[in-house]
Parts: structure tokens; C-alpha cells; sequence
């Protein structure tokens, strides 16, 4: 038995099976490269789902958790906590936001970010306003209320009662968002790129009204980035896309290179609302993730970095033109940045197994959309190789009746 099949037979007797998971354990990374148990080698552009946009195990994040975790692993936010400190002026020196709220995933920052704006018009006395709007084909994450806010009825089947006080209207359509505001509207929350629901970028006009509209109506607007952020679109923050300022915004996964940790951030006014007592986290903003996100942001901040990683998706989304001109089975290519897809006539399953065999680690969303979300210092060759695999796939599909 190789070492994989022991992994695995472990994970089918102990591990609630709440994941289909390849048949492969991985058990190193270094860079864009991960390993699996029986030493076989793989290009990985999953990025743990947008979570090593440094690439695995980076030299200085790796050097940052070390010595945090030999001086202090932990102690209460009843304490000042100089790594989460530090690490939160960085964010909002980097951003929009003026005051960050720390935790541990990106389910837990949407949680905090509805908790806020209901509480933000509780405390003006607009009691009347508890609607939050969320798009068609969104994902928020798995907790009750991000669930609820995600539109999309498999995640939903069989859960409810869902949290109340979801409003949802199709993505990137102007004229539903405004016929669905109204004085009862508290947020409107959105992705500016889709992740989990297909990679789908948001119109720059459409976020343009959507703030303004949002403005006019004195809701709140809040951007989840827990999988655009942190240099996976080009930008440090996809809003920067946009020139459109949300007043709240959450993150996550690329934060702090892999060690757990979320956030929402912004402004004063709207974070005011966060006094003693409103709202916690035990683990939140821990001086290990905060110097781990410390290190990661150090690498991502910079301009040159960002400049590199916008040029190199600039690359692989044409890379990926490419295809479509010579497959059929490829509807569209979408995306920003490193967060890429192409859209297939056909389930894509099959697809994802081909590169895992080819040594390619690639993802599947929504049956029939690829997305691609590699390590943002992925190579052009590493790119030109997976090009390459991809074609000859699809190149032995058989034409679709
Ligand atoms: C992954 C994701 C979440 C949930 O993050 P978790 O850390 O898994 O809870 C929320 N929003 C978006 C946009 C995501 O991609």
C-alpha cells in the first residue's frame, strides 16, 4: 500500500466526508510546486483555494511564524496585542478602511460584517432597516448567516430554517438592484469577482451604481473580498479596480499565506459601531496569524509584485484565448488577475482528473467552469505547461453532438 492509500483509508474511517476528495494526500509545498505522499510532483493552481497567493511555505512568512511561535502563540484580545496591531495599520494604511475587526475564516468576517450593519442602523434609530442584498450565484461562506446571504439553493437544501433578511437579485443587473432597494435596505453585499459561482467579474458601471445608489438610499456597501484580495486580481483589493470605495469590506484567504485568519475592515463611521460587548473572537487576530499576515502583506504590497502578478494573468488569460479558439468546448474565458476560468459545454470533472494525472492541480466550479488560481509568482512556462496539457485534453474530446 503506497502512502497515499494509507492517508486516504485514514480520511474514509475518521474524517466526516463533508469533502470529495482526490485520491492523493498531499504532504509538501515549496513555491508553486506541492508533493504528494508517494513523491509524485504537482503544479498546484488551486493555491489552497486562493490562499497561497506567495506560493507554498515562503521563506519570510515561514521565518515570521517561527519566531512569533517560539515568543507568544497566544493571548486574550482583553490585552493589546502588538502583531494584531501592527497588521491592522498595514491594512488600513494599504486601503479604504480605517478600523479592522480580526478572525479566523471568511465565513466568520461575513458574519461580522451583517452583525455590524444591522447594529449600525439599530444604534441610528432606523430601526426599519434589516435587509441586506446579496447577488445571484454569490458564496459567503458556510455559517448560518453567511449562508443565508449566499444565493445559491444547493447550499441551502435542507438547512432551514435559513437567518432572515436576505434579499437576493441577479448579479451584474442595475435595474433589479434598484427596484429591490428600499428603505428597509441595510447592506447591499457583494463580490466584486464571483469566486465559488463561476469567476464572474462585476461591470465596473454596475459597481459605480451600485454605490451610488446605495448612497442615495443610505445603505451600507460591502465588498466580500475573502477571495479577491490580498493580489489575486492585479490589485492588492479588487475595489481598486473600480475606483468604487465600499464602506466595509471582508477578508481571508489570502491573508496571512495559510495559517487561519479573517477580517472586516472600514471605515470609521461605519466600524464605530464595534463597542465592548458587540461582537468577538477568541482566536481573532492572534499574534501568530498577524505576524504571518504581517509577512505575507510585506511580499504582496509591493508595487512591483502586484505589477508582476497583473502582467502574468494578463498572459494566461490570453494564453487561454488561445484555447478557445481552437476548442469548441470552451464557451468563454473570464476573470482578473490570477483569478481565472473557462466556462465548458460540458461538465469539467473529468478535465480536473486528466491534469491530476498530468501532474496539474486545477479546480472545478458550478459542473462546468475551470478556474484557475495559481500561486501569484506562477511562472510563464508553468502556465505555458499547463497550456499545454489542457490542449491535449481537450483535443481528444469528441465534438458534441
Ligand atoms: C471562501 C469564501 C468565503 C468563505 O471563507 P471560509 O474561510 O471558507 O469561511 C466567503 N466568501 C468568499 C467570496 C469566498 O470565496
Amino acid at each position: 500500500m503506497s502512502d497515499n492509500e494509507a492517508i486516504i483509508q485514514l480520511t474514509g474511517r475518521h474524517v466526516a466526508t463533508t469533502y470529495g476528495r482526490f485520491p492523493i494526500a498531499l504532504v509538501k509545498g515549496k513555491g508553486t510546486r506541492v508533493w504528494d505522499a508517494s513523491g509524485k510532483k504537482y503544479i498546484d493552481f488551486v493555491s489552497g483555494l486562493a490562499v497561497n497567493n506567495l506560493g507554498h511555505c515562503p521563506p519570510a512568512v515561514v521565518q515570521a511564524i517561527r519566531k512569533q511561535a517560539g515568543t507568544l502563540l497566544h493571548v486574550s484580545n482583553l490585552y493589546h496585542i502588538e502583531p494584531q496591531s501592527r497588521l491592522a495599520a498595514q491594512i488600513t494604511q494599504l486601503s479604504f478602511a480605517d478600523k479592522v475587526f480580526f478572525c479566523n475564516s471568511g465565513t466568520e468576517a461575513n458574519e461580522a460584517a451583517i452583525k455590524l450593519v444591522r447594529r449600525y442602523h439599530h444604534d441610528r434609530g432606523d430601526t426599519g432597516r434589516r435587509e441586506i442584498i446579496t447577488m445571484g450565484n454569490s458564496f459567503h461562506g458556510r455559517t448560518l448567516g453567511s449562508l443565508s446571504a449566499t444565493a445559491q439553493k444547493k447550499f441551502h437544501q435542507g438547512f432551514q430554517p435559513l437567518v432572515p433578511g436576505f434579499k437576493y437579485v441577479p448579479f451584474n443587473d442595475p435595474a433589479a438592484l434598484e427596484s429591490a432597494l428600499s428603505k428597509k435596505t441595510a447592506a447591499v453585499l457583494i463580490e466584486p469577482v464571483q469566486g465559488e459561482g463561476g469567476v464572474h467579474v462585476a461591470e465596473k458601471s454596475y459597481l459605480k451604481r451600485l454605490k451610488k445608489l446605495c448612497a442615495e438610499n443610505g445603505a451600507l456597501l460591502i465588498f466580500d473580498e475573502v477571495q479577491t484580495g490580498f493580489g489575486r486580481t492585479g490589485k492588492l483589493f479588487a475595489y481598486e479596480h473600480y475606483g468604487v470605495r465600499p464602506d466595509l469590506m471582508t477578508l481571508a484567504k489570502g491573508m496571512a499565506s495559510g495559517v487561519a485568519i479573517g477580517a472586516l475592515a472600514g471605515t470609521k463611521k461605519v466600524m464605530a459601531t464595534f463597542m465592548p460587548g458587540t461582537h468577538a473572537a477568541t482566536f481573532g487576530g492572534n499574534p501568530l496569524a498577524c505576524q504571518a499576515g504581517m509577512a505575507t502583506l510585506e511580499t504582496i504590497a509591493d508595487e512591483t509584485f502586484l505589477a508582476n502578478a497583473a502582467a502574468t494573468g494578463g498572459y494566461f488569460s490570453g494564453r487561454l484565448q488561445e484555447l478557445k479558439q481552437r476548442f469548441p468546448a470552451i464557451r468563454e474565458v473570464r476573470g482578473l488577475g490570477l483569478m481565472l476560468a473557462i466556462e465548458l459545454d460540458r461538465p469539467g470533472a473529468g478535465i480536473v482528473q486528466e491534469c491530476l494525472q498530468r501532474g496539474y492541480l486545477i479546480n472545478c466550479v458550478q459542473d462546468k467552469t475551470l478556474r484557475f488560481l495559481p500561486p501569484l509568482i506562477v511562472t510563464r512556462k508553468e502556465i505555458d505547461g499547463l497550456i499545454k496539457a489542457l490542449a491535449s485534453i481537450l483535443g481528444a474530446f469528441p465534438a458534441r453532438p
